[in-house]
């Protein structure tokens, strides 16, 4: 560690491998957050040397994540910046001189192990119940030898690790880990094809570009000792190393797909706010204090400390985020509410519904809806009644699910329901009034409100379930009403 700090600068070094998932988002975000609360930059490097894993789409994905979630980058593949390029697979010289220094100081070598050779060589190491890892045989080769041998034959460029003594990695939120060298591999470098591994990329490029900490994933700290290794062998200042905890699934096993490791982009797509994602994201291995669990992006910035990352699992609990989500809708706007309920509505509604969405639904329904959704994608189905004439499509049983299949029961609510409000005049057609008139059912019916009122959502609504029926019979006006009622009534009987 250094006596004189160096100014802050952090990155996202994401492999363009498909689109990026919130695990590996929260690097960015930890990357961001200290960054900008030190007041240091944040880049964007596209880690992009597997050429048989790349995925053209995801640079565009990864940009688009991070600019929805309102992370910014200083320099990056986009806006350039005196680093450039962005692109590892545009670096490829840097690393092969690295790569060199490393030969001519003894510490990297040539190998021209065959992938038969190797792949005996492991076959063997598995049935000796040995460690797997490159038996060293290059390694002995003369230099001269190496560089005959180099003109006419194929070769990658090892690392030779020191193999004996420990390595320590002084790791901000682990404290210090000792590996034992004896463990270690004369790693792959660089590639037969001239690309570099991340092992060796990595560490020219955090040193080129100057990042004074290198945050990162907790699946990377295995490979801390060969980077450590790697810097002192170059004679480089290595950065402050943070291993941010895994993420769980709620079942503490290892995160995966069906416990809410999916792309960023998918959850914007199902209709979580970038402000719910940023909150829940934060609270993945960090905390502001005891008892703050709502925090805006402002604030993540202003107070972000690594001291405050805790080594132990995350738990990925999208009931949290569903949660959250909530709130931040709760919080908006009337204006960007009303705007979200028309995107949303413009995107879902059934192509019978008129366009554009009339803003005066929009409007009356705006307060109801904010009270009852937590994803946006809940919109168009919950608000779907108001712009029809009868209720929108359902089931034939859909009227009776909720009464047990009783066709008996769903009439009787029906016809209750139908004298009860068609006496209400059109002038006291009020919330109250239809309350009134609904609860005074339960005696006349002898059965609870609870019991038949899915049955009248339904032959209003076309559901079971969603805003409340009162103010949503206002809203939908007598004449409607009555006449979904009647189209029910006839249905049924
Ligand atoms: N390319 C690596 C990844 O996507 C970067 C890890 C790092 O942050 O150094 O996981």
């Amino acid at each position: 560690m250094t006596d004189s700090p160096r100014p802050v600068r952090t990155r996202y070094a994401p492999s363009p491998t498909g689109d990026p998932h919130v695990g590996n988002i929260r690097s960015a975000l930890f990357s961001w957050a200290y960054a900008r609360a030190n007041g240091g930059q944040f880049l964007l490097r596209i880690e992009d040397t597997d050429r048989n894993r790349f995925v053209e789409t995801s640079v565009g994905a990864i940009m688009e994540s991070l600019r929805w979630l309102g992370i910014d980058w200083d320099e990056g593949p986009d806006v350039g910046g005196p680093h450039a390029p962005y692109f590892q697979s545009q670096r490829l010289p840097l690393y092969q001189k690295a790569a060199e220094t490393l030969m001519d100081r003894g510490r990297a070598y040539r190998c021209f192990c065959t992938a038969e050779r190797l792949d005996q060589m492991r076959a063997a190491q598995a049935a000796a119940k040995r460690p797997p890892g490159y038996d060293g045989l290059c390694r002995a080769l003369s230099r001269e030898e190496s560089d005959t041998r180099a003109t006419r034959e194929p070769f990658v460029i090892r690392f030779a690790m020191n193999r004996e003594g420990q390595t320590v990695l002084h790791d901000i939120i682990r404290g210090d880990v000792v590996f034992e060298n004896s463990l270690q591999d004369d790693f792959v470098m660089l590639k037969s094809d001239g690309y570099p591994t991340y092992h060796l990329a990595l560490i020219v490029d955090d040193t080129e570009m100057e990042i004074s900490h290198c945050i990162r994933g907790d699946e990377w700290i295995s490979s801390a000792p060969k980077h450590i290794q790697i810097y002192e062998a170059l004679g480089w200042e290595p950065p402050q190393w943070a291993h941010l905890p895994l993420i769980l699934g709620p079942d503490h096993k290892k995160l995966s797909k069906r416990s809410g490791d999916t792309a960023v982009l998918d959850y914007r797509a199902n209709g979580y706010l970038p402000e719910a994602m940023v909150n829940f994201l934060a609270f993945l291995g960090w905390s502001l204090d005891d008892h703050t669990s709502i925090l805006g992006a402002d604030e993540l910035t202003k107070h972000f400390d690594l001291s405050r990352v805790v080594p132990n699992p995350a738990v990925f609990d999208i009931e949290r985020l569903n949660f959250l989500n909530g709130h931040y809708i709760r919080e908006m706007d009337d204006a960007r509410w009303e705007a979200t309920i028309t995107e949303w509505c413009e995107r879902q509604l059934p192509e019978s519904v008129h366009r554009p969405i009339d803003p005066m639904v929009v409007k009356s329904v705006a307060p109801l809806l904010k009270q009852r959704v937590a994803r946006l994608d809940e919109i168009a189905g919950m608000v779907e009644f108001l712009f029809g004439y009868e209720a929108p499509e359902h089931e034939l049983g859909a009227l009776t699910e909720r009464v047990g299949g009783d066709v008996e029961i769903a009439l009787r609510a029906v016809d209750g329901a139908l004298v009860a409000l068609a006496a209400i005049a059109e002038e006291q057609w009020t919330r109250d009034g239809i309350e009134a008139a609904i609860r005074g059912m339960e005696s006349a019916l002898e059965m609870k409100l609870r019991k038949f009122v899915p049955v009248l959502y339904v032959a209003e609504m076309g559901r079971p379930q969603g805003i409340p029926l009162f103010d949503s019979l206002v809203l939908l006006g007598r004449e409607r009403t009555l006449q979904r009622l009647r189209t029910a009534r006839a249905r049924l009987g």
